[in-house]
Order: C-alpha cells, then sequence, then structure tokens
C-alpha cells in the first residue's frame, strides 16, 4: 500500500520487465493481467473469486458504466469499488473505443463523440471533460485518456490524422483530469503501424507527461506478426520508469509474447467470454469442452491447475454442465480461465525476477505444440 501512485521496476530480463505499481488501494504485480469487469461484474465471477485467481486489479469500461446505471448513480451509491464490491485497484478505459465499435449515430468532432446509447437511444456525448468527469465520479485509480483509433488495415493518412487528434485530447484530458493524489491517469500512444507516427505520438504524451503510457490501437485486426513488429519498437519509445500498459490483448501467446517485448499490463475479455462459450485455456493449448470426446473422461480439465474446475470436477461433469445449458459452466470455465491468465503472469514474473524468460518462453511454446491430453 501506498498514499500515492507509484511504479518500481524490480527487475529486466532482455526487454521483459517485473515491477510493482503501488496505489493507496493495493499492489499491482506487473506483468499483470487485468480481468474485464464491463459493466461492473466480471461475469460469472464473484469478486472474491476473481481475487482468489490472483488478479490485484480490474478493468471497468466507461462506455458501459455512463449508460448503466449511470456514473453519477454509482458516485451517489460510493463509488465502483463499493458499488461492485471490489476494494482493490480499478482502471477504467475512456469510452473513445467502446463509443466507436457500439454506439449508434456517432459524430465525430474536434470536441469529442455525440452519439445515441446502443442500449436505449438516448443521446451522449463524449469528450476529453466528460469522460475524465466520468472516470471521476466511478473513483477509478487508473483513468485513461479520451483517444480515437481507426480500426486496422486503415490508410496512414487517416491513422496519423486520428493520432493527432488523440493527443490533442491528451493534452485536454490531462488539464481537466487536474491533480488527484493516489490516482494515476495515463496517456495513450497512438499511430498504427507506422514507426514514425508511433514515435511522434510518444514524443508528444512525454511532453504533456503521464503516470503511466499505454500503447493503444492494436489488436485491431492487424494480426498478431504486425502487432509484435510494432511492439518490437513502441515499447521502448516510452518512458522507462513508467508502466506500459498494452489495451485489449489478448490470447496467452500474444500475452507472452508483449511481456518479451517490454510491455508491463494487459486486459482481455477473452478468459471470461472463451469461459462462457466452452473454450478453456490450458498449458497444453485451447480445449473444447463441448466436444463428445470429454463426456466420458474422468480427468480434469488441467491437471496442473489449482482452481475449483480442476481441483473438484472431471472433464466429464463440464462438458455435461455446458450441453446442458447450466450456469456452472460459465462459472467453473470462467475461473479456471482467470486462473490460468494469472498462473501465466505469475510464471513469467518468477522467470524474469530469475533471468529466466527466455527457457519460461521455450517452454510455453513447447507445452502448448504437445496438444492436449490422449482422449481416454
Ligand atoms: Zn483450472
Amino acid at each position: 500500500m501506498s498514499a500515492t501512485f507509484r511504479f518500481t521496476l524490480n527487475a529486466t530480463d532482455g526487454r521483459a520487465r517485473a515491477g510493482v505499481i503501488s496505489t493507496p488501494r493495493g499492489d499491482i504485480r506487473t506483468p499483470a493481467f487485468m480481468p474485464v469487469g464491463t459493466a461492473a461484474t466480471v461475469k460469472a465471477m464473484l469478486p472474491e473469486s476473481v481475487r482468489a485467481t490472483g488478479a490485484d486489479i480490474l478493468l471497468g469500461n466507461t462506455y458501459h458504466l455512463m449508460l448503466r446505471p449511470g456514473a453519477e448513480r454509482i458516485a451517489r451509491l460510493g463509488g465502483l469499488h463499493r458499488f461492485m464490491n471490489w476494494d482493490r485497484p480499478i482502471l477504467t478505459d475512456s469510452g473513445g473505443f467502446q463509443v466507436m465499435s457500439l454506439a449508434e449515430l456517432r459524430k465525430l468532432t474536434e470536441e469529442g463523440v455525440s452519439f445515441r446509447s446502443h442500449i436505449d437511444g438516448s443521446r451522449h456525448m463524449l469528450s476529453p471533460e466528460t469522460s475524465m468527469e466520468i472516470q471521476r465520479l466511478l473513483g477509478s485509480d487508473i483513468v485513461m485518456c479520451f483517444d480515437e483509433c481507426p480500426a486496422l488495415p486503415a490508410d496512414e493518412a487517416r491513422v496519423a490524422e486520428s493520432m493527432r487528434l488523440s493527443m490533442r485530447w491528451a493534452a485536454r484530458s490531462r488539464e481537466a483530469f487536474g491533480d488527484r493524489p493516489g490516482h494515476a491517469l495515463f496517456g495513450i500512444q497512438q499511430g498504427g503501424v507506422t514507426e514514425e507516427l508511433r514515435g511522434e505520438s510518444a514524443e508528444a504524451l512525454k511532453a504533456i507527461g503521464f503516470d503511466g503510457y499505454a500503447i493503444g490501437g492494436l489488436a485491431v485486426g492487424e494480426g498478431q506478426e504486425a502487432m509484435f513488429g510494432v511492439l518490437d519498437y513502441a515499447p521502448d519509445m516510452l518512458p522507462e520508469d513508467k508502466p506500459r500498459y498494452l489495451m485489449g490483448v489478448g490470447k496467452p501467446d500474444d500475452i507472452v509474447g508483449a511481456v518479451g517485448r517490454g510491455v508491463d499490463m494487459m486486459d482481455c475479455v477473452l478468459p471470461s467470454r472463451s469461459g462462457r462459450t466452452g473454450q478453456a485455456f490450458t498449458r497444453r493449448g485451447v480445449v473444447n469442452i463441448k466436444n463428445a470426446r470429454h463426456a466420458d473422461d474422468p480427468r480434469p480439465l488441467d491437471e496442473d491447475c489449482a482452481c475449483p474446475a480442476c481441483r473438484g470436477y472431471s472433464r466429464a461433469y463440464l462438458h455435461h454442465v455446458f450441453r446442458a445449458g447450466e450456469i456452472i459452466s460459465s462459472m467453473l470455465l470462467t475461473w479456471h480461465n482467470l486462473r490460468y491468465y494469472q498462473d501465466l503472469m505469475d510464471g513469467m514474473r518468477t522467470a524474469i525476477a530469475a533471468g529466466d524468460f527466455a527457457r519460461f518462453e521455450a517452454d510455453f511454446h513447447a507445452g502448448r505444440a504437445g496438444g492436449d491430453i490422449d482422449p481416454i
């Protein structure tokens, strides 16, 4: 615990980094994976269960929460932590990405984005100033700058124009955020897959000055090879003494590759969403529990996993409850997937501290290449 927001880098191994972000609501061990709690809940999980998987921090979505139940209502009810019964750190996105992907009748101007709610058609406006105000009302510990990014592939002129707008919005976000001890504001680097634009964006953000820096505009359709291509240079453009957050990533191999390239924080709906569709992530790759091969299988999903799904239940049971549409199927598979992701992060933190990241990475890929256990 710390009265202020502080990042301590404890070890590096190649470009991989391990450290701790200290906040008044608790420490965040890095590299960190943040489960996504879109509508003030990580679907199918109690907050104490999320904590039991090893998560130090959750992500909340500004766009969803401002529309339902509303930021003012959450503030009246004591803020997002109290509302959802999670007393550890929360990072909120700015709403910028989701308003462009979910809202209706969007109008993008220098001022911000006006739009209609996808829920009830009501009219709203998101700007750097309103996004900062909403994230303040939610009580977010790590606030993200309001930004805009095009889906990839996009032509370079469009990416450049969008990045420069986001940098003007970053300055307005910084101004509107003000001075809030114990709370952090992160800038977001844009620039698509163009190194020069990424560099220009990083310089603009550093001139403004932030508590942390995100790499935005990736995992939006460019593919892993292009994403790793950007991560080969983008993290090093950002200050070494501040956390680096890769937004919306990703699959387990994306995460390992990103950490190996100097990323400290990530978030993704994949482990929780996949849990609800019958997909489990294991040390041996992805297991589709709906497949008939599991129907008579008394073995656990992953014998090396200590989660409740693997300790107490067989593949046959998990297969049955998924096929039967039972709620416990989502609960158990989500728990397992979140635990798998947190074990992965823990393994990387330990390996980086030991100077052993390359071997960890090789073992990770070898385990997946070996594939699932043979059918009964
Ligand atoms: Zn498990």
